[in-house]
């Protein structure tokens, strides 16, 4: 049904509600049994009517686009402080970086003030964002570098003990600026994760790796009063505004808010009327929830992996020459979701070396939308054709793939290893993979 229509109706119920109410009265209401519910029942629309517009009108952004020729001060609200804070961490420390550096630095001192502290805020409720987005920041200056298109002098001096920290890291030689946290392994993760536990507030600001300053934080300092899902939930609640953007925990934070708002606002660690700056239904929060369960792609983690973060988790195991590990992971996720299809797609590529009967069948259910993923589908049976000799069949799938419009890269096996048996990893896009396929299958 369209908003219009939906409005329209309301509008309806509220007229004729209110026309019998005026009715009922007149007549000492006696259509409604003489109790008064007509006038209950109009009150509460009213009241869910305004709470719903209440909801409706609130936009974190807007919030902080009203003050963005100021310094915070004392009069913004909380979500205008908390986005601005999210907004400007993730900005690289390049440009105005005195004034961005004074922003935060004051918006987090406001927010003290209110009793949300700033070491909860950056290392608790945003710290996957300014982690993310400093690797990923990284990562497509490291790749720059590599590919010779930036010259290493180029890359701006805060980001240089970040590329060389990836440089480390096997996964980096590839993955290019898709790069995320938990694809990493263990001990470029751990620098990571420590450099965001542990570095001076000014020195997360201005994304400083190399020779930090390290502070000595103690776990409750770490997060508000209710522990980490609530310190997100708190963030996640003021500085977005789509609830498709907040992390599950949160939702059910908010359900429970809505059954009791003082006692759970106590709860989580803040002042209840600074949660009150913003009204969400639990209409939306319920909606949110269906699209969750019901989509693929929107979940938090699969097998204490981000959704997002499974194809690079897997790829970095497979590099590393752990199949089985690979596998594993791959399995764990489609087990938990066998209708998601990116989750069935990571794992019959694992198959692919270890049981192509197993990786054939799932491929064959596999009926995207996407052209990409179509293509995808089709490549990886092709390649099942390649390990198992039949490579006539291998150039006739393949040659169903049309490349154009297909520019992004992926993962794939590599056609002259699969024939000889071997499986080798590649991120390449089809373009380049496609031909070498079908030389490789015609010249054997
Ligand atoms: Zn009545």
């Amino acid at each position: 049904m369209s908003d219009q229509v939906k409005w329209h109706e309301r509008e309806l119920t509220k007229k004729a509600l209110e026309v019998f109410a005026v009715e009922c009265s007149h007549r000492d209401h006696d259509l409604c049994g003489g109790s008064g519910s007509c006038l209950d029942l109009l009150g509460e629309l009213i009241q869910s009517r305004s709470e719903a517009e209440q909801a409706r009108s609130f936009d974190a952004m807007r919030e902080r686009l009203l003050h963005r020729y100021e310094q915070p001060s004392a009069d913004w609200t909380t979500s205008a402080l908390l986005r601005t804070t999210l907004d400007l961490i993730l900005i690289p420390p390049l440009e105005n970086w005195l004034w961005r550096s004074i922003a935060i630095t004051t918006a987090l001192a406001r927010l003290g003030e209110r009793g949300l502290s700033p070491d909860a805020v950056l290392r608790s409720g945003f710290r996957k964002d300014l982690t993310q987005r400093t690797l990923r920041t990284a990562s497509s200056f490291l790749a720059a570098e590599r590919a010779g298109n930036i010259a290493p002098a180029d890359t701006p001096a805060f980001l240089r003990a970040w590329c060389d920290l990836l440089a480390q890291d096997p996964v980096c030689e590839d993955v290019g600026p898709m790069v995320s946290l938990s694809a990493l392994s263990p001990s470029v993760c751990r620098v990571v994760e420590d450099w965001a536990d542990r570095a001076a507030v000014g020195h997360l600001l201005s994304w400083r790796l190399n020779d930090y300053q390290p502070v000595e934080r103690s776990a409750e300092d770490m997060v508000f009063s209710g522990g980490k899902d609530a310190t997100i939930w708190i963030c996640d609640r003021l500085a977005r505004t789509y609830l498709g953007e907040w992390k599950a925990s949160s939702l059910h934070w908010e359900l429970a808010y809505r059954h009791a708002p003082t006692e759970v606002a106590i709860w989580a660690g803040v002042n209840p009327a600074i949660l009150a700056e913003r009204t969400v239904t639990e209409g939306m929060v319920t909606q949110e929830l269906r699209k969750r369960l019901t989509r693929p792609g929107l979940r938090d983690d699969v097998a204490n992996v981000a959704a997002e973060d499974l194809v690079p988790s897997v790829a970095l195991l497979l590099q590393q020459g752990n199949p089985i590990a690979a596998r594993q992971q791959a399995q764990n996720a489609y087990q938990a979701y066998p209708a998601d299809p990116v989750l069935a797609m990571a794992y019959a590529f694992c198959l692919i070396p270890l049981d192509r009967r197993e990786a054939c069948r799932i491929l064959a259910h596999l009926k995207p939308d996407r052209p990409e993923a179509r293509a995808l589908v089709t490549a990886n049976l092709a390649v099942c054709d390649l390990f198992d000799g039949r490579l006539a069949d291998a150039v006739t799938r393949a040659s169903t793939i049309d490349v154009i419009g297909l520019v992004d890269t992926v993962w794939l096996w590599d056609p002259q290893s699969a024939v000889q048996g071997v499986a080798e990893l590649r991120l390449e896009c089809f373009a380049e993979w496609l031909p070498r396929l079908l030389a490789v299958a015609q010249s054997t």
